[in-house]
């Protein structure tokens, strides 16, 4: 496959549809629909969804603001197969189908397995989802197949060794995680390289986590480069890198895009200064401990209490990094767990979230640490 004929060299900036602007609870479709707007009025034209995003309404919410509002050839849509959804193979095309009408189209151009770590490889493999890939390929109901990574750089090597039509890979890509030996991003970019492939990058602000730096990295990123906001030093890490066809951002709110738009229009590579004061940054960072959350909510839908797993993990990163703060803290956790939704000492040790966390987190324990420090 050669680079997307919609993805430019400076188009690079995916639109991730998996932190969507809300009113409340629920999808804020006019304020999607101006981000769309302008995301597409700047040039740029990847759109990122999946079936478990938003709880299923990521991809009817893609259909209102995007689909049926924008000419087919304005935009590009990815969508993904969830292993976890799959209990016979019959389920792959009925998902698809479901998919399809969702989003209000008739192809995808990008479609990919969804999150491949050693576990769901073996339900892809078993559902013989890679030849059925090609299949859809043939029928021209997807353009370019491919799939989501979330495990070792050496299984990585195994799968692309053994499915080599497979077009492209979306890896976790970020500058704190590049040598984080538990999310491996380099040996994965540069597995995923010399098997050559194009990549989406995934992540690559860290769910948020480095767009509020703490103020000493903060102020040690605006000593070399006083105008760019954090996102921006963490998307120009990514979108620097050779071989990458898009950034994927979850953008929630209509400045965190313009920013991100700002950044990805004047992409350039980082200038050696630049890059030895975001690998001081990542290293200062790495010693603060913190969790990995990414807050994908994947494992949200399936937890049977109802625990805000995300919500609580932040919570307590904030504990992490300033101490107890009684106040701020107390009162966020009580708004986290004031709804529907159970406190984290509800957790039963089910195990179902710690399944399908991709950051392969420790949540049973963490849900226990959260409990002992805001529920004493
Ligand atoms: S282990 Fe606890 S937090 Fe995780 S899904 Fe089960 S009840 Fe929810
Ligand atoms: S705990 Fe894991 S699955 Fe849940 S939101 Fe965080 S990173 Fe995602």
């Amino acid at each position: 496959m050669t680079a997307h004929s919609n993805l430019t060299a400076t188009a690079k900036l995916g639109f991730g549809l998996m932190r969507l602007p809300l009113q409340g609870e629920a999808i804020d479709l006019a304020q999607l629909s101006r981000m769309a707007d302008l995301f597409i009025q700047q040039g740029f034209s990847y759109f990122d969804t999946a079936y478990v995003y938003h709880g299923g309404k990521s991809e009817t919410a893609f259909r209102q603001a995007v689909a049926l509002r924008q000419p087919r050839a304005a935009f590009t849509i990815a969508d993904k197969l969830p292993a976890w959804e799959l209990k016979q193979p019959a389920d792959v095309d009925r998902i698809f189908n479901e998919q399809l009408e969702r989003c209000g189209v008739s192809y995808f151009d990008f479609y990919l397995l969804h999150s491949i770590n050693a576990g769901h490889l073996k339900i892809y493999e078993a559902m013989d989802c890679f030849k059925w890939g090609q299949d859809m390929k043939a029928q021209g109901k997807i353009r370019y197949f491919g799939f989501s990574f979330h495990d070792n750089a050496a299984l990585l090597d195994q799968i692309l060794t053994k499915h080599p039509e497979v077009d492209f890979v979306q890896l976790q890509i970020n500058y704190f995680d590049w040598d984080n030996p538990a999310i491996d991003s380099r040996g994965c970019y540069e597995t995923a390289r010399r098997h050559n492939k194009n990549i989406v990058i995934m992540e690559p602000v860290k769910g948020g986590v480095l767009a509020a730096l703490p103020a000493p990295q903060q102020a040690r990123l605006r000593a070399v480069q006083p105008q760019w906001s954090d996102a921006a030093w963490a998307l120009r890490f990514a979108g620097g890198l050779d071989g990458v066809i898009a950034v994927l951002s979850g953008m929630s709110e209509r400045a965190q895009m313009e920013d991100n738009l700002r950044t990805m229009l004047q992409l350039r590579p980082l200038t050696a200064a630049e890059a030895t004061a975001l690998e001081q940054v990542s290293l200062a960072l790495r010693q603060t401990p913190t969790v990995g959350c990414t807050a994908c909510r994947y494992c949200v839908d399936g937890c049977p209490e109802q625990i805000k797993i995300p919500d609580i993990i932040r919570v307590y990163n904030d504990f992490l990094v300033y101490g107890a703060q009684p106040q701020r803290q107390q009162a966020a956790y009580r708004r986290i767990t004031a709804t529907a939704a159970g406190p984290a000492s509800a957790c039963i040790q089910c195990g179902q979230c710690e399944s399908v966390c991709p950051q392969h987190l420790p949540v049973i324990d963490l849900m226990a640490q959260a409990a002992s420090v805001f529920e004493a």
